[in-house]
């Protein structure tokens, strides 16, 4: 008997296209096919068994920087309506319309129309947070003649939601508040989904998913982390291997893994003095900097760092060489941590990643935010602080209380493992 067959639509960047191709190979596992339906520049072909169709009419990703991320989503989900729309007809015929389900990236919000013209039953799969997705069902809500400015505003809390107020929403850097207002509503307008995918686990955001639960009405299916079971090789760049080997020379639980995302835009002088700050720390570190590295940076950190532009991170962050990761916090990348057990040095620059942060500083306490602009006798005393001092061993044990709970959680009756199984069983019933 053929397979039944879902359609997965992530939004084109690594940190969406990585839990995506992850929740498509744990539902491989479970007995379904999968078709990834991807536009942009930013695609994956190369997942055995998987089939990779392209949507022909797209946006190429660079232009999020130059249009800014309310136009940007806009302007793709218009530009990609129409041969969106052809891509599904194809399928189902390809496929004798036995297709259950799209599988849609909140980002992709308008597989939600095409869904429903086909009468395709939908579910979201929002990939941050959950506590991240609260705040965009409370922004959905908002009035756009809100003034969030106003410090009354700004300490205004969210009930059951502690340390959480209305500052921690993600707004800044959106452009025009109505405009971005006008967004939310799209994005996290359920619309006819019939359900929420959600990277996540109750052990770590239970008072988030219960707040969505009730908001949305609609059954949650918080899985996560993915990755401890279907980790597949979905990486948009060529990961440079040369610093396991690296690692291997290093004393255990000895070096500061620094990886600061892709979209991080740091100052020159910035660089200059973690670099010198690192060496200070008298610590190995292992950073991540995709883009050409200045000259002076290669000759500070010559002796005791190693730079890489794109670590295969998961591998890294389970070396035993690895006792701290100095990190932006982009959701994957804190669950990763977790995952591990290690501490972590949070340095976020977007709202989302803010909003981690403080989770990881206040609420699991695993890690201690570095604020402010970056100095090297600061960043020495952190990396000393999270590597040496009983402070970070104090982190590093409720971060492995953490995984524990994380890897339990995804065993034979473990919440995450039981909502995959009734994800499983809605779409085999769909
Ligand atoms: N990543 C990687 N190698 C690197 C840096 C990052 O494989 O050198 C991966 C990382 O493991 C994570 C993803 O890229 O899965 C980044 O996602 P995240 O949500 O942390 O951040 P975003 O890029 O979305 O801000």
């Amino acid at each position: 008997m053929e397979k039944r067959r879902i359609i997965l639509v992530p939004f084109p960047a690594q940190g969406h296209v990585t839990p995506f191709i992850q929740l498509g190979h744990a539902l491989s596992l479970k007995g379904f096919s999968i078709t990834v339906v991807q536009g942009g520049s930013n695609q994956v072909s190369h997942i055995p068994g998987f089939q990779f169709v392209t949507i022909p009419e797209s946006l190429p990703v660079s232009q999020l920087k130059t249009l800014g991320p309310v136009e940007f989503l806009t302007k793709l989900n218009k530009t990609i309506e129409a041969s969106f729309k052809d891509c599904i007809s194809q399928l189902l015929l390809q496929h004798d319309n036995d297709i259950p389900c799209i599988i849609y990236d909140e980002l992709m919000y308008v597989s939600e129309a095409t869904a429903k013209e086909f009468k395709l039953p939908s579910v979201i799969f929002s990939t941050v947070s959950a506590t991240t997705r609260v705040c965009g069902c409370l922004l959905s809500n908002l009035n756009a003649e809100i003034d969030m400015e106003d410090p009354e505003v700004q300490d205004k809390v969210m009930d059951d939601l502690h340390p959480i107020t209305y500052k921690h929403l993600p707004t800044s850097g959106m452009g025009p508040l109505d405009r971005y207002l006008e967004l939310c509503k799209e994005i996290f307008n359920r619309g006819t989904a019939s359900g929420i995918i959600l990277n996540t686990a109750r052990c770590l955001e239970s008072s988030s998913l219960s707040w969505l639960q009730q908001e949305l009405g609609i059954p949650l299916y918080p899985l996560g982390p993915l990755h401890i079971t279907a980790s597949t090789n979905s990486s948009l760049l060529e990961e440079d291997m040369s610093c396991i080997e690296w690692l291997n020379k290093q004393k255990s639980g000895s070096v500061i893994y620094i990886s600061l995302g892709s979209k991080a835009h740091m100052e020159a002088k910035e660089v200059m003095e973690m670099a010198w700050g690192l060496c200070d720390s008298n610590h190995p570190f292992l950073w991540v900097i995709s883009k050409s590295v200045p000259e002076e940076v290669s000759k500070i950190v010559s002796e005791k760092g190693y730079i890489v532009k794109w670590a295969p991170q998961d591998q890294v962050l389970g070396h035993p060489a690895v006792g701290g990761f100095w990190s932006h916090c982009g959701w994957n990348s804190t669950l990763e941590s977790i995952v591990e057990g290690v501490p972590m040095i949070c340095r976020p620059f977007g709202d989302e990643q803010k909003l981690n942060a403080k989770y990881i500083e206040s609420v699991w306490r695993i890690g201690i935010r570095l604020e402010g602009e970056v100095e090297r006798g600061q960043v020495k005393r952190m990396v000393k602080g999270l590597i040496v001092d009983d402070e970070g061993a104090d982190m590093r044990d409720r971060s492995i209380g953490f995984r524990e709970k994380l890897k339990a959680s995804m065993r034979v009756e473990g919440s995450s493992y039981n909502a995959l199984d009734e994800l499983v069983k809605f779409l085999e019933t769909s």
